[in-house]
């Protein structure tokens, strides 16, 4: 995975080295030596801390749990990203995703670094009351290098507004009277969080599938008759029939994105399957998402697994195993659970034709290569789920000024930050031989190469 991000991360740096419209004024050895530099720079973190925090069990138990905050490059600003609770996570992992922060950040212009967390337990087994002491643990050991100006962390998988509460009001004590409302993000919103971030992820992600697929394509229809790519294809043919669109993974994310693009009156959506850890439902005329969605609200999160509990809330569905939803002949597979979903044993079963990655880096390089080698669009992480970091950087907006925005508000500024950014990078992704991945990266990596240059980082 890490190979994945250094890999294009490099590839931008080899174009725009070769780009002489690319800080001209550096040019013959002075040149290279510089992109030498930024390469180091960009593909290795600044600090990765790590701790193992000491944690009484309600059992009386001791356990050390490991933990890792990541601050990749804070060339934009404070780092920022989320700590995310699970037991798989680990220091590559948290490495990479600190860096995925960095470009994502860069690509949207929000004017934060990239950072991670990770906490290696599943939260399933343990009491509330632990959690609450791991969480608060993880501030302790942490607290000299995060901060409202220096390290924002946020939640992500198997962390939410409960625990950024928590954590929240551990830094408040660790440093009385000092400003303590921007320390993390994703609070609850009576603790000073932004309406709207719970679900900000996965409107954005919806938003960058609607805006591709419609407003984009309805000034852009030349554009779009110039190539024969599978993209412009599904968008010239939306009109005539409903999008199908399967959704892997029902979170935070997923369900979302899921309900979004069930209630959207731009396109003509089907939503016809969505999976958990669990199952994949499957309905070929469309599943009823509100009743799934209250579904998983009653039941801790957990889709239908049986048919009893189908037909309690009367939807109907096939129920089968759960990868079966990336293997479905839909126009769009939406990727919300976990990394590496499509790798290179199971990518020549995908039949989608656009697939936009909710998730952070769902797809393998190699399963990356051989779908936009078959002419199928893959809509990168970066671009496409940027809107929880997005609403994030207005909640710590909101916090610094104790003002605060409705929703409609936040929705706004999210969409308006997230179509700059897609009005930025779709015409050249047409204009140019780049999948849309490199092309997002290359806009990232010029403006971060800029700044680090202007900043004099590169001697
Ligand atoms: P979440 O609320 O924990 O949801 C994850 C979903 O994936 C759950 O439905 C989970 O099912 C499902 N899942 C877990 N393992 C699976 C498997 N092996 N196969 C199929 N489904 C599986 O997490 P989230 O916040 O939605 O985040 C999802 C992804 O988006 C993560 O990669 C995260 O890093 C990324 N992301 C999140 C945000 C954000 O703001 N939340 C922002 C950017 C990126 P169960 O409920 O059954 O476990």
């Amino acid at each position: 995975m890490i190979s994945q991000t250094r890999d294009i991360v490099q590839k931008s740096l080899d174009a725009l080295l070769e780009d002489e419209h690319f800080l001209p004024e550096l040019q013959g050895e002075a040149r290279k030596q510089s992109f030498t530099s930024l390469t180091a720079i960009l593909s290795t973190p600044n600090h990765i801390h790590k701790s193992f925090l000491r944690v009484p069990l309600e059992n009386g138990r001791v356990d050390r749990i490991p933990a890792f905050r990541v601050q990749h490059n804070n060339a934009l600003g404070p780092y920022k990203g989320g700590i995310r609770f699970h037991e798989m996570v680990n220091e590559d992992e948290v490495v990479n995703l600190a860096s995925l922060m960095t470009l994502k950040n860069s690509l949207h212009d929000v004017p934060f670094g990239g950072g991670k967390g990770g906490i290696i337990i599943n939260p399933r087994e343990y009491t509330d009351k632990e959690l609450n002491l791991i969480a608060k643990k993880y501030v302790q050991y942490f607290s000299d290098v995060i901060g409202p100006d220096k390290d924002i962390p946020a939640p992500d998988m198997g962390s939410g507004e409960r625990e950024m509460d928590w954590m929240m009001a551990e830094y408040k004590s660790i440093h009385p009277g000092y400003p303590y409302r921007g320390s993390f993000t994703g609070k609850s919103v009576i603790n000073g969080g932004s309406l709207g971030r719970r679900e900000a992820t996965g409107k954005g992600v919806y938003f960058t599938l609607r805006y591709m697929m419609h407003d984009f394509i309805k000034n852009q229809k030349n554009l779009l008759t110039k190539t024969d790519n599978v993209f412009a294809k599904t968008a010239l043919n939306y009109e005539n029939k409903p999008l199908t669109i399967s959704v892997q993974g029902f979170g935070n994310v997923g369900s979302v994105a899921a309900l979004e693009a069930y209630q959207s009156t731009h396109l003509q959506n089907k939503v016809v399957a969505v999976s958990d850890r669990n199952v994949t439902l499957y309905n070929a005329d469309g599943l009823d998402i509100p009743a799934l969605v209250e579904f998983t609200m009653r039941n801790k999160g957990d889709l239908p697994v049986t048919d009893d509990q189908l037909k309690e809330i009367d939807v109907k569905a096939d129920i089968s195993d759960r990868e079966d939803v990336l293997y479905l002949d839909v126009d769009v597979l939406i990727l919300a659970a976990l990394e590496d979903q499509i790798h290179k044993d199971n990518v020549e079963k995908v039949k989608a034709g656009i697939i936009v990655e909710g998730a952070n880096a769902p797809v393998t390089t190699e399963a990356d290569e051989f779908l936009s080698d078959k002419g199928i669009i893959i809509v990168p992480d970066i671009l496409a789920n940027a809107g929880g970091v997005i609403v994030s950087y207005f909640e710590w907006l909101q916090g610094r000024e104790t003002q605060f925005y409705s929703e409609d508000e936040v929705f706004k500024l999210l969409f308006e930050k997230m179509q700059t950014t897609l009005d930025t990078v779709l015409p050249q992704f047409f204009g140019d031989p780049f999948p849309l991945r490199q092309n997002c990266y290359i806009h990232s990596v010029t403006k971060l190469s800029t700044i680090l240059y202007r900043q004099g980082k590169l001697y």
